[in-house]
């Protein structure tokens, strides 16, 4: 069975990357990740990622610090993940390069979209590090700024729900999940699928967007393959 998407741009929220533990960086998740992500580009899919810093830091909840300046710390933490993710994806097999929005030669390349073009055509996975490179942003946003530019033909948004409700699941019993939404509904409904930065740009842009849940790592296979793993959002 052939995939159903060219190039996908993935999301990992800083969360995912930590697990049960809630902070920092739970190895054995990666790998697992990695043995996932491996069997998708195995497939001949192209993969470009974007990684969260929530599980490090997150500048919006960082108290009386100056906002900018907590956003800086907080899209360090971003590279943080992004060389975590790349160490476990190269113990699976694969061709990895980290792309930062904040030039940090010495550790990572700068972001270039023309040259992770190439890493993509030369089957090489590009993490991509720092968010946007500026501060009042998310990585979500970040993710949807990537897939633009990539011109991915999906945003898999891996979270930590098997996709989106009418209200929080873990809150409401007789919460309802959608199965297909449209931005318009998205924003209308004021439902929490990602930032308003971030849901303007894959609206403005077509770029549909699939919420699943990270605990089953097959799932980025299986959302490769075209199935419906949690909630579709598009236009
Ligand atoms: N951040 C930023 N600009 C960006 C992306 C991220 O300043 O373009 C900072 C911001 O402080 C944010 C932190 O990096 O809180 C971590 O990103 P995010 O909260 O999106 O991570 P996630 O919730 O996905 O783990």
């Amino acid at each position: 069975m052939g995939a159903k998407y060219k190039r996908i741009l993935l999301k990992l929220s800083g969360e995912a990357l930590a697990g049960e533990k809630k902070i920092g960086l739970d190895y054995e998740i990666i790998n697992t990740l990695g043995k996932s992500i491996k069997k998708v580009v195995d497939a001949g899919v192209e993969v470009g990622i974007v990684v969260g810093g929530g599980n490090f830091w997150r500048g919006r909840s960082s108290g009386a610090m100056d906002r900018t300046r907590a956003d800086h710390i907080g899209m360090l933490a971003t590279a943080m993940n992004a060389l975590a993710v790349a160490d476990g994806l190269e113990n699976c097999g694969m061709e990895v390069r980290v792309q930062t929005a904040i030039s940090m030669p010495q550790v990572a390349e700068p972001y270039i979209r023309n040259k992770a073009m190439r890493h993509f055509e030369k089957g090489r996975v590009c993490i991509f590090g720092c968010g946007t490179g500026n501060p009042f942003f998310s990585t979500d946003t970040a993710a949807a700024l990537r897939a633009a530019e990539i011109e991915a033909d999906i945003f898999l948004k891996a979270t930590m729900v098997d996709g989106v409700y009418d209200k929080d699941p873990h809150k409401y019993s007789d919460a309802v999940k959608y199965d297909t939404l449209t931005f318009n509904e998205v924003l209308e409904k004021g439902l929490q699928v990602m930032d308003s930065t971030a849901a303007a740009l894959c609206k403005d842009n077509n770029i549909p967007v699939l919420v699943f849940d990270l605990a089953r790592p097959d799932n980025i296979y299986d959302a490769c393959m075209g199935e419906n793993v949690g909630t579709l959002v598009s236009a």
